[in-house]
Protein backbone atom coordinates (compact mmCIF):
# COMPACT_ATOMS: atom_id res chain seq x y z
CA UNK A 1 0.00 0.00 0.00
CA UNK A 2 1.58 2.74 -1.06
CA UNK A 3 0.88 6.34 1.42
CA UNK A 4 1.87 9.51 1.39
CA UNK A 5 4.12 10.18 4.63
CA UNK A 6 5.23 13.73 5.80
CA UNK A 7 6.43 16.73 4.06
CA UNK A 8 9.12 19.54 5.71
CA UNK A 9 9.24 22.97 4.82
CA UNK A 10 12.15 25.02 5.24
CA UNK A 11 13.13 28.30 3.37
CA UNK A 12 16.60 30.65 3.80
CA UNK A 13 17.79 33.59 1.89
CA UNK A 14 17.79 32.34 -1.93
CA UNK A 15 15.91 29.23 -1.88
CA UNK A 16 13.03 26.96 -0.24
CA UNK A 17 13.97 23.56 0.45
CA UNK A 18 11.30 20.65 0.53
CA UNK A 19 11.90 17.39 2.11
CA UNK A 20 9.10 14.60 1.11
CA UNK A 21 9.11 11.39 2.86
CA UNK A 22 7.17 8.94 0.64
CA UNK A 23 6.73 5.44 1.36
CA UNK A 24 6.53 3.42 -1.80
CA UNK A 25 5.59 0.24 -0.41
CA UNK A 26 5.60 -0.49 3.55
CA UNK A 27 8.76 -1.63 3.06
CA UNK A 28 10.73 1.17 1.85
CA UNK A 29 10.98 4.54 2.27
CA UNK A 30 12.26 7.35 -0.50
CA UNK A 31 13.74 10.55 0.84
CA UNK A 32 13.36 13.11 -1.87
CA UNK A 33 15.13 16.60 -1.39
CA UNK A 34 14.05 19.93 -3.89
CA UNK A 35 16.03 22.78 -3.77
CA UNK A 36 13.92 25.97 -5.36
CA UNK A 37 14.20 29.22 -6.05
CA UNK A 38 11.86 32.11 -4.40
CA UNK A 39 10.09 32.73 -6.84
CA UNK A 40 8.55 29.55 -6.93
CA UNK A 41 4.87 29.26 -6.33
CA UNK A 42 4.39 27.60 -3.24
CA UNK A 43 2.07 24.87 -3.88
CA UNK A 44 2.15 20.76 -4.42
CA UNK A 45 0.36 18.88 -6.85
CA UNK A 46 0.70 14.72 -6.34
CA UNK A 47 -1.34 13.58 -9.50
CA UNK A 48 -0.52 9.81 -9.66
CA UNK A 49 -2.78 7.80 -6.95
CA UNK A 50 -3.14 8.17 -4.30
CA UNK A 51 -1.38 11.37 -4.19
CA UNK A 52 -4.63 13.22 -5.31
CA UNK A 53 -4.28 16.00 -2.96
CA UNK A 54 -2.76 19.09 -2.98
CA UNK A 55 -0.92 21.06 -0.14
CA UNK A 56 -1.00 24.59 0.32
CA UNK A 57 1.95 25.99 2.03
CA UNK A 58 2.54 29.23 3.06
CA UNK A 59 3.55 30.53 -0.20
CA UNK A 60 2.99 29.46 -3.55
CA UNK A 61 4.96 26.45 -4.31
CA UNK A 62 4.28 24.33 -7.56
CA UNK A 63 6.96 21.16 -7.94
CA UNK A 64 6.67 18.76 -10.77
CA UNK A 65 8.46 15.93 -9.59
CA UNK A 66 9.23 13.79 -12.16
CA UNK A 67 11.05 11.37 -10.74
CA UNK A 68 8.27 10.41 -8.63
CA UNK A 69 7.61 7.32 -7.66
CA UNK A 70 5.17 6.15 -11.12
CA UNK A 71 3.95 3.44 -12.33
CA UNK A 72 6.12 0.99 -14.15
CA UNK A 73 4.87 2.19 -17.80
CA UNK A 74 4.31 5.92 -16.87
CA UNK A 75 6.43 6.92 -19.87
CA UNK A 76 4.90 4.47 -22.30
CA UNK A 77 1.56 6.09 -21.06
CA UNK A 78 2.55 9.26 -21.84
CA UNK A 79 3.88 8.35 -25.37
CA UNK A 80 0.95 6.41 -26.06
CA UNK A 81 -1.45 10.04 -24.76
CA UNK A 82 1.01 11.69 -26.15
CA UNK A 83 0.74 9.72 -29.83
CA UNK A 84 -2.97 9.73 -29.76
CA UNK A 85 -3.29 13.67 -29.52
CA UNK A 86 -2.08 13.72 -33.23
CA UNK A 87 1.06 15.90 -32.63
CA UNK A 88 4.87 14.80 -33.22
CA UNK A 89 8.20 15.23 -31.49
CA UNK A 90 10.01 16.00 -34.50
CA UNK A 91 13.92 16.64 -33.61
CA UNK A 92 15.76 19.00 -36.43
CA UNK A 93 19.42 18.78 -36.98
CA UNK A 94 20.66 21.49 -38.76
CA UNK A 95 18.56 24.58 -37.47
CA UNK A 96 20.25 27.44 -39.78
CA UNK A 97 18.05 28.92 -42.39
CA UNK A 98 15.60 26.32 -43.54
CA UNK A 99 15.98 24.69 -40.10
CA UNK A 100 14.32 27.34 -38.30
CA UNK A 101 12.26 28.49 -41.09
CA UNK A 102 10.18 24.83 -41.06
CA UNK A 103 10.15 25.09 -37.14
CA UNK A 104 8.04 28.00 -37.18
CA UNK A 105 5.23 25.87 -38.93
CA UNK A 106 5.57 22.66 -37.00
CA UNK A 107 5.47 24.98 -33.44
CA UNK A 108 2.64 26.78 -34.39
CA UNK A 109 0.96 23.35 -35.70
CA UNK A 110 0.84 22.16 -31.82
CA UNK A 111 3.93 19.67 -32.76
CA UNK A 112 6.68 19.10 -30.19
CA UNK A 113 10.53 20.23 -31.76
CA UNK A 114 13.65 19.27 -30.88
CA UNK A 115 16.93 21.26 -32.43
CA UNK A 116 20.74 20.02 -32.82
CA UNK A 117 23.08 22.10 -35.26
CA UNK A 118 27.27 22.78 -35.40
CA UNK A 119 26.12 26.73 -34.34
CA UNK A 120 24.57 27.57 -30.60
CA UNK A 121 21.10 28.37 -32.04
CA UNK A 122 19.88 28.31 -28.24
CA UNK A 123 18.29 31.60 -27.80
CA UNK A 124 16.77 31.45 -31.62
CA UNK A 125 15.15 27.76 -30.56
CA UNK A 126 14.01 29.17 -27.22
CA UNK A 127 12.52 32.20 -28.52
CA UNK A 128 10.83 29.84 -31.60
CA UNK A 129 9.32 27.71 -28.72
CA UNK A 130 11.21 24.69 -29.41
CA UNK A 131 14.16 23.25 -27.16
CA UNK A 132 17.85 23.45 -28.52
CA UNK A 133 20.43 20.21 -27.53
CA UNK A 134 23.67 20.75 -27.92
CA UNK A 135 24.83 16.86 -27.55
CA UNK A 136 23.08 14.67 -29.83
CA UNK A 137 22.87 11.89 -27.23
CA UNK A 138 20.60 14.11 -24.95
CA UNK A 139 18.47 14.48 -27.98
CA UNK A 140 18.01 11.02 -28.93
CA UNK A 141 17.35 10.09 -25.54
CA UNK A 142 14.33 12.31 -25.81
CA UNK A 143 13.11 9.47 -28.12
CA UNK A 144 11.34 11.63 -31.40
CA UNK A 145 9.40 10.14 -33.53
CA UNK A 146 11.02 12.07 -36.07
CA UNK A 147 14.70 12.62 -37.14
CA UNK A 148 14.89 15.46 -39.65
CA UNK A 149 18.17 16.01 -41.57
CA UNK A 150 18.11 19.75 -42.57
CA UNK A 151 21.86 20.01 -42.87
CA UNK A 152 23.67 21.27 -46.25
CA UNK A 153 23.48 19.09 -49.15
CA UNK A 154 26.98 18.63 -48.61
CA UNK A 155 27.81 17.94 -44.91
CA UNK A 156 24.74 15.23 -44.76
CA UNK A 157 26.88 12.27 -45.16
CA UNK A 158 29.26 13.24 -42.41
CA UNK A 159 26.17 14.92 -39.41
CA UNK A 160 24.33 11.33 -40.58
CA UNK A 161 26.93 9.25 -39.45
CA UNK A 162 27.31 11.21 -36.21
CA UNK A 163 23.86 10.57 -35.12
CA UNK A 164 23.89 8.22 -31.94
CA UNK A 165 20.92 6.02 -33.69
CA UNK A 166 21.10 3.49 -31.20
CA UNK A 167 19.28 5.47 -28.60
CA UNK A 168 16.53 6.37 -30.64
CA UNK A 169 13.48 4.40 -30.52
CA UNK A 170 14.31 0.90 -33.25
CA UNK A 171 11.51 2.15 -35.85
CA UNK A 172 11.78 6.29 -35.44
CA UNK A 173 11.21 7.95 -38.42
CA UNK A 174 14.19 9.65 -40.84
CA UNK A 175 12.58 12.66 -43.09
CA UNK A 176 15.40 14.87 -44.97
CA UNK A 177 14.17 17.86 -46.84
CA UNK A 178 17.65 18.34 -48.81
CA UNK A 179 16.85 20.14 -52.86
CA UNK A 180 18.10 17.22 -54.04
CA UNK A 181 16.68 13.75 -53.50
CA UNK A 182 18.64 10.24 -55.03
CA UNK A 183 21.64 10.96 -52.69
CA UNK A 184 19.81 11.56 -48.92
CA UNK A 185 17.96 8.56 -50.58
CA UNK A 186 20.79 6.35 -51.22
CA UNK A 187 22.42 7.38 -47.75
CA UNK A 188 19.86 6.87 -45.80
CA UNK A 189 19.63 3.49 -47.29
CA UNK A 190 23.28 3.11 -46.57
CA UNK A 191 23.42 3.87 -43.24
CA UNK A 192 20.52 3.45 -41.59
CA UNK A 193 19.17 -0.08 -40.00
CA UNK A 194 15.79 -1.68 -41.94
CA UNK A 195 13.35 -1.02 -38.66
CA UNK A 196 14.11 2.80 -38.80
CA UNK A 197 11.11 4.34 -41.78
CA UNK A 198 12.70 6.95 -44.47
CA UNK A 199 11.09 9.51 -46.11
CA UNK A 200 12.50 11.59 -48.78
CA UNK A 201 10.73 14.72 -48.59
CA UNK A 202 11.49 18.24 -50.80
CA UNK A 203 9.60 21.82 -50.07
CA UNK A 204 10.11 23.57 -53.00
CA UNK A 205 10.39 26.56 -52.01
CA UNK A 206 12.39 28.16 -48.78
CA UNK A 207 12.31 30.91 -46.58
CA UNK A 208 12.17 34.09 -49.15
CA UNK A 209 9.38 32.45 -51.63
CA UNK A 210 7.30 30.89 -48.90
CA UNK A 211 7.47 34.14 -46.63
CA UNK A 212 4.07 34.81 -47.46
CA UNK A 213 2.81 31.32 -46.73
CA UNK A 214 2.51 27.95 -48.24
CA UNK A 215 -0.57 27.95 -49.92
CA UNK A 216 0.12 26.10 -53.61
CA UNK A 217 3.81 25.55 -53.27
CA UNK A 218 4.80 22.48 -53.81
CA UNK A 219 5.79 19.66 -51.54
CA UNK A 220 7.67 16.08 -53.11
CA UNK A 221 7.79 13.45 -51.58
CA UNK A 222 9.19 9.72 -51.96
CA UNK A 223 7.84 7.26 -49.22
CA UNK A 224 11.46 5.03 -49.23
CA UNK A 225 10.89 2.75 -46.94
CA UNK A 226 7.78 3.15 -44.15
CA UNK A 227 6.63 -0.03 -42.22
CA UNK A 228 3.28 -1.89 -42.70
CA UNK A 229 2.05 -0.95 -38.96
CA UNK A 230 -0.93 1.54 -38.39
CA UNK A 231 1.35 3.52 -36.51
CA UNK A 232 4.04 3.87 -38.62
CA UNK A 233 1.94 4.29 -41.33
CA UNK A 234 -0.29 7.46 -39.68
CA UNK A 235 3.13 8.66 -38.45
CA UNK A 236 4.29 9.35 -41.92
CA UNK A 237 1.00 11.00 -42.59
CA UNK A 238 0.89 13.10 -39.60
CA UNK A 239 4.32 14.29 -40.91
CA UNK A 240 2.76 14.66 -44.43
CA UNK A 241 -0.36 16.76 -42.98
CA UNK A 242 1.58 19.47 -41.50
CA UNK A 243 3.05 20.62 -44.76
CA UNK A 244 -1.03 19.59 -46.16
CA UNK A 245 -2.40 21.49 -43.81
CA UNK A 246 -0.43 24.38 -44.82
CA UNK A 247 -2.10 24.42 -48.31
CA UNK A 248 0.88 22.95 -50.40
CA UNK A 249 0.22 21.35 -53.29
CA UNK A 250 1.67 17.42 -52.52
CA UNK A 251 3.39 15.92 -55.18
CA UNK A 252 4.41 12.23 -54.75
CA UNK A 253 7.10 11.22 -56.74
CA UNK A 254 10.61 9.24 -56.85
CA UNK A 255 13.70 10.41 -55.76
CA UNK A 256 15.55 10.18 -59.19
CA UNK A 257 12.16 11.72 -61.03
CA UNK A 258 12.66 14.93 -58.95
CA UNK A 259 16.40 15.17 -59.57
CA UNK A 260 15.76 14.73 -63.44
CA UNK A 261 13.20 17.62 -63.38
CA UNK A 262 14.83 19.88 -60.46
CA UNK A 263 18.26 19.66 -62.50
CA UNK A 264 16.34 21.52 -65.57
CA UNK A 265 14.11 23.75 -63.09
CA UNK A 266 15.65 24.68 -59.76
CA UNK A 267 19.38 24.48 -61.28
CA UNK A 268 18.87 26.94 -63.97
CA UNK A 269 16.78 28.96 -61.87
CA UNK A 270 19.57 29.29 -59.44
CA UNK A 271 22.45 29.42 -62.25
CA UNK A 272 20.45 32.78 -63.95
CA UNK A 273 19.84 34.13 -60.59
CA UNK A 274 23.90 34.03 -59.75
CA UNK A 275 24.75 35.03 -62.78
CA UNK A 276 22.37 37.85 -62.80
CA UNK A 277 24.08 38.30 -59.02
CA UNK A 278 26.92 39.07 -60.63
CA UNK A 279 26.10 41.75 -63.09
CA UNK A 280 24.75 44.11 -60.37
CA UNK A 281 21.70 44.87 -61.92
CA UNK A 282 20.38 48.14 -60.66
CA UNK A 283 17.26 49.16 -60.04
CA UNK A 284 16.35 51.79 -62.42
CA UNK A 285 12.72 54.28 -62.46
CA UNK A 286 12.47 52.77 -65.93
CA UNK A 287 11.91 48.82 -64.82
CA UNK A 288 9.92 46.66 -66.92
CA UNK A 289 8.09 44.09 -65.21
CA UNK A 290 10.65 41.58 -67.08
CA UNK A 291 13.27 43.25 -65.32
CA UNK A 292 11.23 42.74 -61.96
CA UNK A 293 11.02 40.15 -62.36
CA UNK A 294 15.29 39.26 -63.23
CA UNK A 295 15.49 41.63 -59.27
CA UNK A 296 13.28 39.28 -57.76
CA UNK A 297 15.59 36.39 -59.29
CA UNK A 298 18.26 37.16 -58.08
CA UNK A 299 16.54 38.37 -54.63
CA UNK A 300 15.13 34.66 -54.19
CA UNK A 301 18.48 33.21 -55.21
CA UNK A 302 21.20 34.80 -53.68
CA UNK A 303 19.75 34.97 -50.19
CA UNK A 304 20.72 30.85 -50.52
CA UNK A 305 23.60 30.10 -49.34
CA UNK A 306 26.59 28.98 -52.16
CA UNK A 307 26.61 25.51 -50.19
CA UNK A 308 23.16 25.12 -51.80
CA UNK A 309 23.66 26.04 -54.95
CA UNK A 310 27.14 23.92 -54.62
CA UNK A 311 24.98 21.00 -53.46
CA UNK A 312 22.36 21.25 -56.64
CA UNK A 313 25.28 20.49 -58.64
CA UNK A 314 27.87 18.46 -57.03
CA UNK A 315 24.68 15.66 -55.98
CA UNK A 316 22.30 15.91 -58.78
CA UNK A 317 24.01 14.00 -62.01
CA UNK A 318 21.31 15.72 -64.02
CA UNK A 319 23.48 19.14 -63.57
CA UNK A 320 26.14 18.74 -65.37
CA UNK A 321 24.43 18.43 -68.62
CA UNK A 322 22.30 21.07 -67.63
CA UNK A 323 25.26 23.25 -67.34
CA UNK A 324 26.55 22.13 -70.71
CA UNK A 325 23.20 23.08 -72.60
CA UNK A 326 23.35 26.55 -71.38
CA UNK A 327 26.91 27.22 -72.56
CA UNK A 328 25.46 25.71 -75.82
CA UNK A 329 22.58 28.17 -75.67
CA UNK A 330 24.91 30.88 -75.06
CA UNK A 331 26.96 30.54 -77.88
CA UNK A 332 24.15 29.66 -80.17
CA UNK A 333 22.66 33.26 -79.47
CA UNK A 334 25.60 34.73 -79.76
CA UNK A 335 25.88 33.48 -82.83
CA UNK A 336 23.03 34.59 -84.59
CA UNK A 337 23.42 37.76 -83.29
CA UNK A 338 27.24 37.93 -84.76
CA UNK A 339 25.29 36.34 -87.96
CA UNK A 340 22.60 39.08 -88.70
CA UNK A 341 25.85 41.44 -87.79
CA UNK A 342 27.99 39.74 -90.17
CA UNK A 343 25.02 40.16 -93.03
CA UNK A 344 24.82 43.77 -92.57
CA UNK A 345 28.45 45.03 -92.68
CA UNK A 346 28.76 42.14 -95.82
CA UNK A 347 25.57 44.08 -97.72
CA UNK A 348 27.79 47.15 -97.22
CA UNK A 349 30.44 46.19 -98.24
CA UNK A 350 29.52 43.77 -101.27
CA UNK A 351 26.16 44.61 -102.52
CA UNK A 352 23.21 42.16 -102.94
CA UNK A 353 25.00 39.57 -105.19
CA UNK A 354 26.85 37.22 -102.38
CA UNK A 355 25.50 34.47 -101.07
CA UNK A 356 24.18 35.80 -97.65
CA UNK A 357 26.19 34.27 -94.68
CA UNK A 358 22.73 34.70 -92.95
CA UNK A 359 22.01 31.19 -94.65
CA UNK A 360 24.88 29.91 -93.48
CA UNK A 361 24.31 30.61 -90.05
CA UNK A 362 20.33 29.92 -90.59
CA UNK A 363 22.41 25.83 -89.73
CA UNK A 364 22.42 26.63 -86.60
CA UNK A 365 19.09 24.97 -84.60
CA UNK A 366 17.41 28.21 -83.07
CA UNK A 367 16.43 26.74 -80.70
CA UNK A 368 17.72 23.59 -78.44
CA UNK A 369 16.20 20.20 -78.68
CA UNK A 370 14.56 19.17 -75.68
CA UNK A 371 15.88 18.21 -72.14
CA UNK A 372 17.37 14.65 -72.37
CA UNK A 373 18.36 15.05 -75.78
CA UNK A 374 21.35 17.48 -75.98
CA UNK A 375 21.91 19.97 -79.11
CA UNK A 376 24.98 18.95 -81.21
CA UNK A 377 25.55 21.99 -82.69
CA UNK A 378 27.09 22.49 -86.16
CA UNK A 379 30.47 22.12 -85.70
CA UNK A 380 33.05 25.13 -85.51
CA UNK A 381 35.09 23.93 -88.40
CA UNK A 382 32.15 23.32 -90.94
CA UNK A 383 30.53 26.89 -89.83
CA UNK A 384 34.12 28.49 -90.80
CA UNK A 385 34.49 26.18 -93.78
CA UNK A 386 31.32 27.56 -94.73
CA UNK A 387 32.14 31.23 -94.19
CA UNK A 388 36.07 30.95 -95.90
CA UNK A 389 33.94 30.33 -99.03
CA UNK A 390 31.73 32.83 -99.14
CA UNK A 391 35.12 35.29 -98.53
P1 LIG B 1 22.50 25.27 -46.23
O1 LIG B 1 23.68 26.14 -46.37
O2 LIG B 1 22.20 24.34 -47.35
O3 LIG B 1 22.59 24.46 -44.86
C1 LIG B 1 22.85 25.11 -43.64
C2 LIG B 1 22.71 24.10 -42.54
O4 LIG B 1 23.69 23.07 -42.66
C3 LIG B 1 22.92 24.73 -41.19
O5 LIG B 1 22.04 24.14 -40.28
C4 LIG B 1 24.36 24.39 -40.87
O6 LIG B 1 24.58 24.28 -39.49
C5 LIG B 1 24.48 23.01 -41.47
N1 LIG B 1 25.86 22.69 -41.82
C6 LIG B 1 26.60 23.21 -42.80
N2 LIG B 1 27.81 22.65 -42.84
C7 LIG B 1 27.86 21.76 -41.83
C8 LIG B 1 28.84 20.86 -41.34
N3 LIG B 1 30.05 20.76 -41.92
N4 LIG B 1 28.53 20.08 -40.29
C9 LIG B 1 27.31 20.17 -39.71
N5 LIG B 1 26.33 21.00 -40.13
C10 LIG B 1 26.60 21.78 -41.18
O7 LIG B 1 21.26 26.26 -46.01
P2 LIG B 1 19.72 26.05 -45.66
O8 LIG B 1 19.01 27.02 -46.50
O9 LIG B 1 19.55 26.14 -44.18
O10 LIG B 1 19.33 24.58 -46.17
C11 LIG B 1 19.30 23.48 -45.33
C12 LIG B 1 18.81 22.26 -46.14
O11 LIG B 1 17.48 22.50 -46.61
C13 LIG B 1 19.68 22.00 -47.37
O12 LIG B 1 19.85 20.63 -47.52
C14 LIG B 1 18.84 22.54 -48.51
O13 LIG B 1 19.07 21.87 -49.73
C15 LIG B 1 17.41 22.29 -48.01
N6 LIG B 1 16.42 23.22 -48.53
C16 LIG B 1 16.64 24.55 -48.47
C17 LIG B 1 15.69 25.42 -49.02
C18 LIG B 1 15.91 26.89 -48.97
O14 LIG B 1 15.20 27.61 -49.67
N7 LIG B 1 16.81 27.43 -48.20
C19 LIG B 1 14.53 24.90 -49.60
C20 LIG B 1 14.33 23.53 -49.61
C21 LIG B 1 15.28 22.69 -49.08
P3 LIG B 1 25.07 25.57 -38.65
O15 LIG B 1 24.16 26.70 -39.08
O16 LIG B 1 24.89 25.12 -37.27
O17 LIG B 1 26.48 25.84 -39.04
Amino acid sequence: MISFSSIQHRSTQNSTTITTAVASSSASTTNRTFLLPHHHTHKFYFNSPPFFQTVDLPRRLCIRAIDAAQPYDYEAQLVNRFSQSGKLKIAIIGFGNFGQFLAKAFIRQGHIVFAHSRSDYSSIAQSLGATFFFDTHDLCEEHPDVILLCTSIISTESVLKSLPIQRLRRNTLFVDVLSVKEFPKNIFLQYLPSHFDILCTHPMFGPESGKNGWQNLAFVFDKVRIGNEESRLTRAETFLDIFKNEGCRMVEMTCAEHDKYAAGSQFITHTMGRILEKLQLDSTQINTKGYETLLNLVENTASDSFDLYYGLFMYNKNAMEQLERLDLAFEALKKELFGHLHEVLRKQLFGKSEESPRLVLAKLPSKLAKNGTPLLPVSKSETETVVNNNN
